[in-house]
């Protein structure tokens, strides 16, 4: 193994280099940080906090979230670090029914639930109960290793939908979950990824509340405050922005980064982003070929996500949540937003997957008058006038790669999956996606982010 450079400890820039200052890498800064390790943070982006984005500025109501938001009633560690660097949380869930359109009718369900005298509502049940069996017999620990492993990596979710499910409704709304939840079509994901996913985030009634399991409150002020904050502890000028991470190389006593004409070296090497980020970057030695092939495999959803800003919470006041799961129209799965500190009332439509295909495939005014139409037709006339609309297309973010999550496709996790979390050397993987729980939600990142920092110092040299 070659090093251009091979430089001797006094000559080092930090004793660790943390690539990517998205929520895992900040929380890597700070746990290495904290044990007195000089820590530089490196990120590609003009900005911190990866995928989750806070406007803070002059945005009409109050600070909004572009990306990542919502934080879990299990999300511990986050909600330990956050509240650790004096954030406040503040309830997501809002009182009142919840509105489904699905295959042409608009229904109203109180206390979160459908009614089960509708014929395609038995039928939907059982299936999220099997979901939840199969999640069982996979589990978050080694998917890879679960009984059967191979064959749920040979199917897709769609394929297990069409075997399982009879009625066009309830495989509507399991497509809607599945490119809501990832970003991608059933048809496009692994069973055993999906059964994986819904396991290590503890069910797939966790995964859907709406308020509790994983969408139980927020930040008051933004989630990408969590980033912002550590930089500021582990000082601004530790924190380089604009400093996309081309090729790693290591040798036995350490690593060195390039980012154009630019290196640093240090001991370790931290890498916090997803296996699709990653695997834009060089390394030499090359990476074992099962890291290779899991990066190479690894997907990113792809998704808008959409917010609108009225005057008065309207559907408040008609007795609704503003939770809509609309399977019909673009396919949309929205959420109120609004915060005890907003100035205005927010909701927020999530759009992955097919939704995002077709939506991608209008106009931005034509999506915007389709996505307002779909509230006119679940809340009635006043929704016509917002105050603020805003987009975000994660698909285009040219270092995210993609949201809200990774996906697999078949053939990776059971082949690769076993790569995901394993150091190479002086090389170290976080980024939400290298979680045993919470992959893809920011208390993954956390966890990940904090583990990989444990495993440096545990054996610092
Ligand atoms: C629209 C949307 C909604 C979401 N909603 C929620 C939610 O409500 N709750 C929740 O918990 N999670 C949510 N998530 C997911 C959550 O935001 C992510 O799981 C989490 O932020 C991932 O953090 P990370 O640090 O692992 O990765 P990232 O945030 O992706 O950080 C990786 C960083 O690495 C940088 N980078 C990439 N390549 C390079 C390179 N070559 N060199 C240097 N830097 C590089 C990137 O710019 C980025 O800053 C959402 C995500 C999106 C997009």
């Amino acid at each position: 193994m070659t090093l251009t450079n091979n430089p001797e400890p006094a000559a080092l820039d930090a004793d660790v280099i943390v690539i990517g200052a998205g929520i895992s890498g900040s929380s890597a800064a700070k746990a290495l940080h904290d044990q007195g390790k000089k820590v530089i943070i490196v990120e590609a982006n003009d900005r911190i906090g990866g995928r989750t984005w806070t406007e803070p500025g002059d945005v009409p109501g109050g600070p909004i979230d572009y990306g990542g938001m919502f934080i879990g009633e299990t999300h511990t560690q986050l909600i330990e670090l956050g509240t650790s660097l004096g954030l406040e949380m503040t309830p997501s869930g809002k009182p009142g029914d919840d509105t489904y359109v699905v295959l042409g009718d608009l229904l109203r369900a109180p206390d979160e639930q459908l009614d089960t005298g509708l014929a395609f509502v038995p039928e939907f049940l059982a299936s999220l109960e099997a979901l939840d069996k199969l999640a069982d017999s996979v589990g978050w620990n080694q998917p890879w290793a679960a009984p059967d492993a191979a064959v749920l990596d040979s199917k897709t979710v769609g394929t297990w939908l069409t075997e399982t499910v009879e009625s066009p409704e309830a495989r509507q709304l399991h497509t809607l979950i599945v490119n809501a939840i990832l970003g991608a079509h059933p048809d496009e994901v692994s069973l055993l990824y999906w059964a994986y996913y819904v396991s290590e985030c503890e069910g797939i009634e966790s995964l859907l509340g709406t308020r509790d399991g994983a969408q139980w409150a927020w930040w008051i002020g933004g989630a990408a405050q969590v980033s912002w904050r550590i930089a500021d502890a582990i000082g601004r000028d530790n924190v380089l922005l604009d400093w996309p991470v081309s090729r790693i190389e290591q040798n036995s006593s350490g690593v060195t980064v390039f980012s154009s004409e630019r290196s640093l070296s240090a001991r370790h090497v931290i890498i916090a982003m997803s296996p699709l980020a990653a695997n834009q970057i060089g390394f030499e030695p090359p990476l074992p070929p099962a890291r290779t092939q899991l990066q190479a495999g690894a997907r990113m959803g792809r998704y808008y996500k959409l917010q609108v800003r009225y005057t008065t919470p309207f559907w408040v006041e008609q007795g609704y949540s503003g939770a809509i799961m609309d399977t019909d129209d673009y396919g949309t799965f929205i959420l109120d937003g609004t915060k005890p500190t907003d100035s205005l009332a927010t909701l927020i439509g999530f759009v992955g997957g097919s939704s995002y295909d077709r939506w991608a495939a209008h106009s931005a005014e034509e999506r915007q008058s389709a996505f307002i139409e779909l509230l006119v037709k679940a809340f009635g006339p006043e929704a016509k006038a917002p105050s603020y609309f805003h987009e975000t297309n994660w698909t285009t973010q040219e270092w995210a790669k993609g949201g809200p999550v990774t996906y697999m496709p078949p053939g990776v996790l059971a082949h690769f999956g076993a790569a995901l979390r394993d150091s190479v050397g002086r090389i170290h993987f976080a980024g939400t996606e290298a979680s045993f729980q919470w992959s893809g939600y920011m208390e993954g990142g956390v966890r990940a982010g904090q583990k990989a920092a444990a495993a440096i110092l545990e054996n610092f040299a």
